[in-house]
């Protein structure tokens, strides 16, 4: 391994990186003081200078891959990049030094900030009333089940299944579980949308709702809607649109229209904050007006021209998130919508789709790919083609892309298409990288045909090989020995 040492290896007794000055006042003894019980014994820290302490970390964070040093085709990640004016937006004073407790009066900036992010998602997904509290997609998900479940419980109903497609984003069904409910699958016909005829036979008075994607996980339109939404409010159901990727449609299309009633954003995703590494999200839930009621405490609002929180919402479900959310991911989505404007973000999207296309159209002719179809802001190909004549699987590839300086699309999902890989340019990608991107694509196949063994083994030239995948998950390594 070409990796870098522990700091505890560059560890040497008696370095040191701060030094206090002699104190004026008296030491005193903390084990007296305070007990035995409360001071901590000698923690193993590494001694190391200060100088070993930058190198070490920023050596480290160049061998993170990151959208702002490369191609990052994630699919379903929508990996676009992220303007640094929305970091100056967050990182206003105004903003981080505001204490969660300060009073309403004290509070009216960001305050003002939320009620209009709030109005703009609900206006852009055609929603009536949006919450900023969760903090990432699947809480997301959850909260508007919950939402949807005391709904039901609220008018006397007791409806145990929620339907989620093959396709779906594993956090779909996870979600619906965890809120209590039976989670039921619907098929995918031919063309990869959700099967009608199979999903009239599984509705009934039982199920809760449809939790769908659209364009689905696959990257398609799911056209059928409005008969879906037909089949499922005939018998009570609802709706629920997992909006994690808005990409394909915001500013052009909205969910309300379709006749969804929950939505969740994943702000962390289209409207460009940040994300990755489990760092902070935010999945915004709306809702149509009947459920305004039931969505979590408070919500920002505005009366006699002061903005201010408003606890009035009689069958909520409760806090799901400490005071308002992840405020600063919120900040910094508000500052990527008020820069683009409607026309930019449609625009947005229309170039999102557009990439995609553009991608696939270079590189389908070495992959399995139905014919002639139209995708939105992703599409997914399969490596079958390639482990039939090459033996060589989608993880290969996947690696082999890594020694090119790319980072891997998504593979083996979703699950219903074989040695999938699923990949996402976004609009923020220029022709130049998408070409660069089908050329190593190209390249990749070419050495399957003569060299498979190079992709078998790949990759060569980053600081960690091919991991075992299933000991890296399972036999987790995580304290250091030497
Ligand atoms: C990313 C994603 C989610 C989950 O979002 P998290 O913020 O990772 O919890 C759910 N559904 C879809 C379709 C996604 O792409």
């Amino acid at each position: 391994m070409k990796g870098v040492p522990l700091i505890f290896e560059k560890s040497k007794t008696g370095k040191e990186g701060f030094r206090l000055n002699t104190p004026e006042v008296p030491e005193i003894d903390l084990f007296q003081t305070l007990g035995e019980d409360i001071v901590r014994d000698e923690v193993d820290l590494p001694e190391v200078s200060e100088l070993d302490v930058i190198r070490h970390y920023t050596q480290l964070s160049r061998m993170n891959f990151g959208v702002d040093n490369g191609f990052y085709p994630l699919g379903s990640c929508t990996m676009k990049y992220n303007p640094k004016i929305n970091e100056e937006v967050a990182a206003m004073p105004g903003f981080t030094q505001l204490h969660p407790y300060a009073p309403e009066e004290l509070s009216q900036g960001t305050l003002e900030i939320m009620y209009h992010a709030q109005n703009l998602l609900a206006h852009i997904t055609g929603m009536d009333y949006f919450t900023l509290q969760p903090a990432a997609g699947a809480h997301g998900e959850l909260t508007g089940i919950l939402i949807i479940k005391k709904y039901l419980e609220h008018k006397g109903q007791k409806r145990t299944k929620i339907i989620v497609p093959d396709s779906a984003h594993g956090t779909n069904p996870a979600s619906a579980s965890q809120a209590g409910f039976d989670v039921i699958k619907v098929k995918s016909d031919d063309e990869g949308l959700v099967d009608i005829e199979a999903l009239k036979t599984l509705v009934d008075e039982d199920v809760a709702a449809l939790m769908l994607t659209n364009p689905n996980t696959l990257g398609l339109f799911e056209k059928n809607i409005f008969e879906i939404s037909k089949i499922l409010h005939n018998k009570g159901a609802l709706l629920y649109y997992d909006g994690a990727n808005l990409n394909a449609i915001m500013g052009i299309a909205r969910p309300g229209d379709m006749g969804f009633d929950v939505v969740h954003l994943n702000l962390h995703k289209t409207f460009s904050t940040p994300h990755g590494g489990g760092g902070p999200g935010s999945g915004a839930v709306g809702v149509k007006a009947f459920l305004r009621d039931f969505l979590p405490k408070p919500l920002a609002a505005k009366k006699n021209d002061m903005y201010c929180l408003d606890y009035d919402i009689p069958h909520s479900i409760g806090k799901i998130h400490g005071f308002y959310g992840n405020l600063g991911v919120v900040l910094k989505a508000y500052a990527y919508i008020r820069s683009l404007g409607t026309a930019g973000l449609k625009e947005a999207s229309d170039i999102a789709v557009l990439n995609a296309n553009y991608l696939l159209k270079k590189i389908k002719d070495i992959f399995d790919v139905p014919e002639d179809i139209l995708f939105k802001h992703e599409f997914v190909v399969s490596c079958t083609n390639w482990k039939e004549k090459f033996g060589v699987r989608a993880l290969d590839v996947a690696k082999r892309l890594l020694d090119y300086g790319f980072h891997p699309p998504t593979i083996y999902f979703p699950l219903i298409v074989d040695e999938a890989l699923m990949i996402e340019p976004t609009e923020t990608e220029s022709k130049d990288t998408l070409d660069a991107f089908a050329d190593a694509l190209r390249k990749i196949y070419e050495e399957a045909k003569e060299t498979p063994e190079l992709l078998k083994n790949a990759p060569h030239d980053t600081p960690v090989g091919r991991v075992d995948e299933v000991k890296a998950a399972r036999e987790m390594k995580l304290i250091y020995q030497e």
